[in-house]
């Protein structure tokens, strides 16, 4: 036997290391190479093993139930996006069929915003329009969705993307509303915690535990190798609790991350338009004079929230993203079991009565399974129709019908034409930007503006997670230099609901889950998206399999983890566009100009542009708030 395969056998990969496997792991070594081959079909190439089959080396395992083949931006979707973003179909026009349908609004984008937008659309007309929602994935909800799976007899969820949110106070708006409209509980139950175990502090989301703030609530360990100056590689639990002397970190280095840390809970003293000037690495390094090793401290935290390094997101945003509030302040987020699917699960639920099952309680939605059959029947005031990629939108001119909106997509390799009397695009704007046929050289120029940044979200299903127990921590954290997956894991103390009764003990089964940014400092913010979405799509499931597997082999080294016993299954969601990036001047607009983002929102004729990265930072807030405009909208285009 080979060493590789006696290497994948302990590791317990299904799969054997390929050339093409090696390529790649060359090829992701080198910026400059990853630049030369941002050409989206030479790199999706890159993921395929050769002669194989390219989607499964790109999708992977996928989980189970009604998610099982929608896990993140799959190989089909990327593959028909590319074919917009080339050119394909304008270079050769294809002669859509007329369906001969007639709506009164089409929502391009079945995610948070496009939902909620029919949601509102439907409660402000009084029910009685026509509206079509078209989806390029095979199930609702964008970056919204859950991944299933089932371990030695336990169903787990877990997020894909869209994770944590906060039950509403009464009259706050629009989430408030939408909490009201469903009957959406806002207490939960949690998972319970045997007393005769360790008393271990669990976060509820998937971020609680990420930026170091929040060890007074969830106990997290620090993996510190020879990289980090480490002595023994190791871990080390809560190290804020005694002054980071159980750190590597030097004496000026532990000097300037208390004191950020302890500067954290003053963020307000700060003005926001002047932080939207300069880059979060200037204000640590220049304004505050912070050691770089603070820079680096927070640098996974921003590349994954703000898509880029802290030497190209605006101040504003790396500092929002680390300061909400000071220690002990904040309080924990939650997230349900498949993060803010949940949400996408309720909306749809009214939209077409029946599509989550009979039952509409909490448990009810929680674990329905989709009724597919009832999205898209005839006769329907709102038909959700999935599989369905937008490849044009324009405005028109009928004989006799004034002015209406024509929308052309395909589906299964056909082309089809529809009409409608307004269109919200909830696609996102590097999506809208191709599609809009007539769009006008304003938004055009806006949309130039924007740029985006990958993310990769895995959920690692373990047998047990007595390694982590023995650590006393049920999150960790790494030092991610830009070679690790990822820089943090952990295990939620999850919410739970009549026929979803998942154990949370150590012996049991368990989703490990690790959000990923792919950043690479040194570069603009524009070059940084380019290069992360190109290892994005240019590395195979296989190989980023391998280097999960590995990893935590090595990290959980001596707790007496096993790779190939204990890894029941991973399911990686890569998300292409992730977040839209933030450069300074990206909020608030530079030179005196109005920001792009505005610019995009006002939409034009009987188009409506609605999507959350509008809002600069992206969350379901804004999806919900921009869902809302669009609808009031729609209702006065079609009144
Ligand atoms: C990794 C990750 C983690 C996140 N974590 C959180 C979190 O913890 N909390 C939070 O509040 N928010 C979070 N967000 C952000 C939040 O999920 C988004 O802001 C929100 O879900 C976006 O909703 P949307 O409808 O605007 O866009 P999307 O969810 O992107 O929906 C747009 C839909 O349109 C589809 N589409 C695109 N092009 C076409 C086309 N041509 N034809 C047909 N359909 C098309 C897309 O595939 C997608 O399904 C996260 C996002 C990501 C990616």
């Amino acid at each position: 036997m080979s060493n590789d395969k006696r290497e994948d056998e302990k590791l317990g990969m299904g799969v054997a290391m390929t050339r093409r496997d090696f390529l790649n792991s060359a090829l992701l070594g080198s910026g400059v190479a990853l630049l030369g081959a941002a050409c989206p079909a030479h790199v999706l190439a890159q993921a395929a093993p050769v002669g194989g089959d390219a989607a499964k080396a790109f999708n992977g395992y996928g989980g189970i139930g009604d998610y099982a083949q929608a896990n993140g931006n799959t190989y089909a979707v990327v593959q028909s996006a590319h074919k917009i973003r080339d050119g394909i179909y304008q270079a050769a026009p294809p002669h859509p069929e007329d369906t001969g349908e007639a709506y009164d609004l089409v929502i391009v984008g079945g995610g948070l915003t496009g939902l909620m937008a029919a949601h509102q659309y439907a409660k402000l007309s009084g029910g009685g329009r026509k509206v079509l929602i078209l989806d390029n994935h095979p199930i609702f909800g964008g970056e919204a969705r859950q991944n299933d799976f089932l371990v030695d007899g336990v169903h787990l969820i877990g997020p894909q993307g869209s994770n944590d949110f906060y039950p509403p106070e009464p009259g706050s708006g629009v989430v408030d509303e939408f909490f009201t409209d469903f009957a959406i509980p806002r207490e939960y139950s949690l998972q319970d915690w045997d007393a005769s175990l360790k008393p271990l502090r669990f976060s509820q989301d998937n971020y609680s535990n990420m930026d170091g703030f929040q060890e007074d609530m969830v106990d997290v360990a620090y993996y510190f190798g020879e990289k980090d100056g480490a002595k023994t590689p190791g871990w080390q639990l809560n190290i804020w609790s005694d002054q980071l002397a159980r750190t590597p970190f030097g004496e000026a280095e532990r000097r300037d991350l208390l004191r950020w840390r302890a500067d954290v809970g003053h963020s307000g003293q700060d003005d926001p338009r002047f932080l939207d000037t300069i880059t979060y690495q200037h204000y640590l390094e220049v304004v505050k004079g912070y050691d770089p090793q603070v820079t680096r401290f927070a640098q996974p935290m921003v590349g994954l929230l703000g898509g880029v390094s802290a030497d190209a997101v605006s101040a504003r945003v790396g500092h929002g993203l680390v300061t909400s509030a000071g220690p002990g302040e904040r309080h924990l987020t939650m997230s349900y079991p498949g993060g803010n699917a949940t949400f996408a699960r309720y909306l749809m639920s009214g939209l077409v009565p029946g599509s989550m099952g009979a039952d509409t309680s909490f448990a009810g939605i929680l674990s329905g399974k989709v009724n597919f059959a009832l999205l898209d029947r005839p006769g329907q005031p709102t038909r959700v129709r999935l599989g369905a990629t937008v490849i044009q939108v324009a405005h028109e001119q009928l004989a006799g019908q004034g002015e209406t909106v024509g929308v052309v997509y395909e589906k299964g390799g056909n082309t089809y034409r529809l009409r409608a009397r307004a269109v919200v695009m909830a696609s996102g704007g590097w999506v809208n930007k191709h599609v809009l046929a007539d769009l006008p050289d304003a938004i055009r120029q806006a949309y130039g503006e924007f740029s985006y940044a990958p993310a990769l979200i895995a959920n690692v299903a373990v047998r047990h997670w007595r390694f982590l127990y023995r650590l006393g921590a049920p999150a960790v954290r790494w030092m991610d230099d830009g070679t690790l997956f990822g820089f943090a894991a952990n295990i939620r103390r999850n919410i739970v609901a009549p026929g979803h009764q998942p154990p949370l003990h150590p012996d049991r089964p368990a989703l490990l889950t690790f959000y990923m940014g792919l950043y690479t400092p040194g570069y603009d913010a524009h070059t940084q998206g380019v290069l992360g979405r190109t290892r994005l799509l240019a590395t195979s499931y296989a190989q980023y399999e391998r280097q999960i597997r590995m990893q935590m082999a090595q990290m959980f080294a001596g707790t007496g983890f096993d790779p190939a016993r204990d890894i029941a299954g991973i399911v990686l969601n890569r998300w292409g566009h992730a977040r839209v990036i933030q450069p300074p001047g990206f909020y608030y607009g530079r030179d005196g100009k109005p920001p792009a983002r505005e610019v995009v929102a006002k939409g034009y004729g009987r188009i409506i542009i609605a999507h959350s990265e509008l809002n600069g930072a992206q969350n379901y807030r804004g999806a919900f708030e921009h869902g809302a405009r669009a609808a009031r909208e729609a209702l006065k285009l079609t009144a």
